[in-house]
C-alpha cells in the first residue's frame, strides 16, 4: 500500500487566513501580527489583557520510551486538538517549533505526520518567524561580549580557561564542537578553547521557553553564569550589561506564533528547548496564553513520560503554576512489539506475546504519571498492519493496570480518528479527578532530589556520584541554589541511563557523569551518560534529498 507524504498531504491543506484562525480564539486581527497569511505572532499587549481571564483544562501528551519504529506524539497531539474540536469543544494545541538541525539530519519534521498536521509544514520546520535565528544572535551577543570583555582590559578578572559560554547555530555540525578562537595575533584577542551547540541547547532558548513576560525574561537572562573568575566565583551575563540588549533582540521572539491544523483548528507553535540539558516543552507564554482563550489545551513533552513528562511537571508546571488535568500516554503496537525483543525488520508479522511483553514498559509509565496525581488515558497511534488480536492485547493489558486504551487512528483519518480519545479526554479533564502534585518539593536537598527521580520514576536503586558532584551539589546549595528542580539529561530509550535496556528494567544504577547549573532557566543539569549538544550529520543526510521542484514546491522535506 502506499500513503501520500506528509508534505504532500500538508501541500493540500486548505488553509483559511489567519485572522480567521485568530477569530476562533477571540484574538482581534488589530492583536494579530501576520507573518504572511498564514502565521502571526500573538501581540503581547493584548497577552498581558488576558490576566484576569479563569484557565482552560490543561492536556500534556507524552510516550512510552521512543523506539526507532515511531510513536507519534506530535501527530497525537494534533490529532486530538483536532478531535476535541470536532465534538464542539473549544480546542488549542501547543507544540515546539523545529530546529534546522534535525530537518537537515535524520528524516522527520514537528509538525505532525499524515492527516494531523500543522501548517505551514514547510515554513515551520525551516525559519518560520525567525525566533530560533532571534536565539541564536541572542545567545551570540553575550559570546561576543565575553571575549570584548577580555579583550579591553578583563575588569571583571574572567579566568579565561574558565569560560563556560559557548556560542550556538542551529545546525547540526560536528566540526565547530571543540574550537580555539581569537587565533591570528594580538588584534584578535587571547586564543581560548571553546565550541559551539546546536541553537535549542542554549540557555537563552530554556529562558524564553520559561519566562512568563519580558520582565521575567531579562532577569533570567541577567542570571545566566558565564565564567568564572580565579577565586571560582561567577560572573554573570548582567555583570557584563549583556541583559538588556539580548531582552531587546528577543522582544518578538518572545511573542507566541499562531498557525492552524489541517482542520483550521488553533495551533500555538512556540519554543524548543532540548528535551536532554533542557526541558523540551514549548514555551510557558504560549501554554498560559492558550489557557486563556480556549477550553482544553494539548500539548506534548519531548522523550518518552520518564523524561518529558517528569520534567514537565516538575520543571515547567512547577515553575509556571500549572497544573495538568489530564495525561494522553502515546504507544504503537509496533514499540511495543519492539519492547518485547521484535527486531525492526520483524515488526511486520503478528506477535501478540511479544505486545504482551513490551506492555511492561507502558505499565510502568502509566503508574509515573499516576503518581503525580493526574488521570492518564493511553492513545494507540494506530499504524497500518496492526492486527486485531495485537491491539485487543495492549487494550487487555492496560484494562489490567486500572486504565484504558483507545484506538486512534488520526494520522490516517484526521479528527475522525480521535473522536472517541477526544470525547473520554475531555470527560477525565472535566470531572476534575486530577490532583497534581510534583514529586519532590523545593526545599528537598539537590541529590536527594535526583535520588526520589531515579528511585520512583527510573525504579534505579541507588544513584552512584562521586565525591566531587556531591561537593559541586551542595556547594550551589549554599549559593542559594538548592530550591532548584532537577533536568535530567539521560538516554531517553530506556528507563536506565541503558539505551539497549528496553521494557521495565529493574534493579539498576543510575551514574552521574557532571552536573551543570543553568542559573538563569532555573534548574540543576543532572547527565547520566554521553549527552551531545551539538550533534553531526548522518552519513546520508536528509539534505542531499531536499530541493525545489520546476514549480517551486519544495520536496523531499518528508
Ligand atoms: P514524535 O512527536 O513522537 O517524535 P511524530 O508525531 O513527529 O513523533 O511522528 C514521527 C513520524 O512518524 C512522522 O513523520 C509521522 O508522519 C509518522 N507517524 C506518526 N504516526 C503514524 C502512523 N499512525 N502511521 C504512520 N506514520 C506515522
Ligand atoms: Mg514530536
Amino acid at each position: 500500500m502506499s500513503f501520500k507524504s506528509d508534505i504532500e498531504i500538508a501541500r493540500e491543506a486548505q488553509k483559511q487566513p489567519i485572522q480567521e484562525i485568530g477569530a476562533k480564539l477571540g484574538i482581534p486581527s488589530e492583536h494579530l501580527l501576520p507573518y504572511g497569511h498564514d502565521k502571526a505572532k500573538v501581540g503581547q499587549d493584548f497577552i498581558n489583557s488576558l490576566s484576569d481571564r479563569p484557565d482552560g483544562k490543561l492536556i500534556l501528551v507524552t510516550a512510552i520510551n521512543p523506539t526507532p519504529a515511531g510513536e507519534g506524539k506530535t501527530t497525537t497531539t494534533v490529532g486530538l486538538g483536532d478531535g476535541l474540536n470536532r465534538i464542539g469543544k473549544k480546542a488549542a494545541i501547543c507544540i515546539r517549533e523545529a530546529s534546522l538541525g534535525p530537518c537537515f539530519g535524520m528524516k522527520g519534521g514537528a509538525a505532525g505526520g499524515g492527516y494531523a498536521q500543522v501548517v505551514p509544514m514547510e515554513e515551520m520546520n525551516l525559519h518560520f518567524t525567525g525566533d530560533f535565528h532571534a536565539i541564536t544572535s541572542a545567545h551570540n551577543l553575550l559570546s561576543a561580549m565575553i571575549d570584548n570583555h577580555i579583550y579591553w582590559g578583563n575588569e571583571l578578572a574572567i579566568d579565561e580557561r574558565r569560560v563556560t559560554w559557548r556560542r550556538v547555530v542551529d545546525m547540526n555540525d560536528r566540526a565547530l564542537r571543540d574550537i580555539v578562537t581569537s587565533l591570528g595575533g594580538v588584534s584578535n584577542g587571547f586564543p581560548r578553547q571553546t565550541g559551539f551547540d546546536i541553537t535549542v541547547a542554549s540557555e537563552v532558548m530554556a529562558c524564553l521557553c520559561l519566562s512568563r513576560n519580558l520582565q521575567d525574561l531579562q532577569k533570567r537572562l541577567g542570571d545566566i553564569i558565564v565564567a568564572y573568575r580565579r577565586d571560582k566565583t561567577p560572573i554573570y551575563a548582567r555583570d557584563l550589561k549583556a541583559d538588556g540588549a539580548m531582552t531587546v533582540l528577543l522582544k518578538d521572539a518572545m511573542q507566541p506564533n499562531l498557525v492552524q491544523t489541517l482542520e483550521n483548528n488553533p495551533a500555538f507553535v512556540h519554543g524548543g528547548p532540548f528535551a536532554n540539558i533542557a526541558h523540551g516543552c514549548n514555551s510557558v507564554i504560549a501554554t498560559t496564553t492558550a489557557l486563556k482563550l480556549a477550553d482544553y489545551v494539548v500539548t506534548e513533552a519531548g522523550f518518552g513520560a520518564d523524561l518529558g513528562a517528569e520534567k514537565f511537571m516538575d520543571i515547567k508546571c512547577r515553575k509556571a503554576g500549572l497544573a495538568p488535568d489530564c495525561v494522553v500516554l502515546v504507544a504503537t503496537v509496533r514499540a511495543m512489539k519492539m519492547n518485547g525483543g521484535v527486531a525492526k525488520a520483524d515488526l511486520a508479522a503478528e506477535d501478540v506475546a511479544a505486545v504482551q511483553r513490551g506492555c511492561a514498559n507502558l505499565g510502568q509509565h502509566i503508574a509515573n504519571v499516576k503518581s503525580f496525581g493526574v488521570p492518564v488515558v493511553v492513545a494507540i497511534n494506530h499504524f497500518h498492519g496492526d492486527t486485531e488480536a495485537e491491539i485487543a492485547a495492549v487494550q487487555a493489558y492496560v484494562a489490567q493496570q486500572g486504565s484504558e486504551a483507545i484506538l486512534c487512528k488520526h494520522w490516517a483519518e484526521g479528527s475522525a480518528g480521535t473522536e472517541a480519545l477526544a470525547r473520554r479526554v475531555a470527560e477525565i479533564a472535566d470531572s476534575g479527578a486530577a490532583q497534581f502534585a510534583p514529586l519532590y518539593p523545593d526545599e528537598m536537598p539537590l541529590f536527594d532530589k535526583v535520588e526520589r527521580i531515579a528511585k520512583s520514576i527510573y525504579r534505579a536503586d541507588e544513584v552512584l556520584a562521586d565525591k566531587k558532584i556531591r561537593d559541586q551539589l551542595r556547594e550551589w546549595e549554599d549559593q542559594g541554589y538548592g530550591n532548584l528542580p532537577i533536568c535530567m539529561a539521560k538516554t531517553q530509550y530506556s528507563f536506565s541511563s541503558d539505551p539497549n535496556l528496553r521494557g521495565a528494567p529493574k534493579g539498576h544504577s543510575l551514574p552521574i557523569r557532571e552536573v551543570r547549573l543553568s542559573a538563569g532557566a532555573g534548574f540543576v543539569v543532572v547527565i547520566c551518560g554521553e549527552i551531545m549538544t551539538m550533534p553531526g550529520l548522518p552519513r546520508v543526510p536528509s539534505a542531499e534529498a531536499i530541493y525545489l521542484n520546476d514549480l517551486g514546491y519544495i520536496e523531499g522535506l518528508f
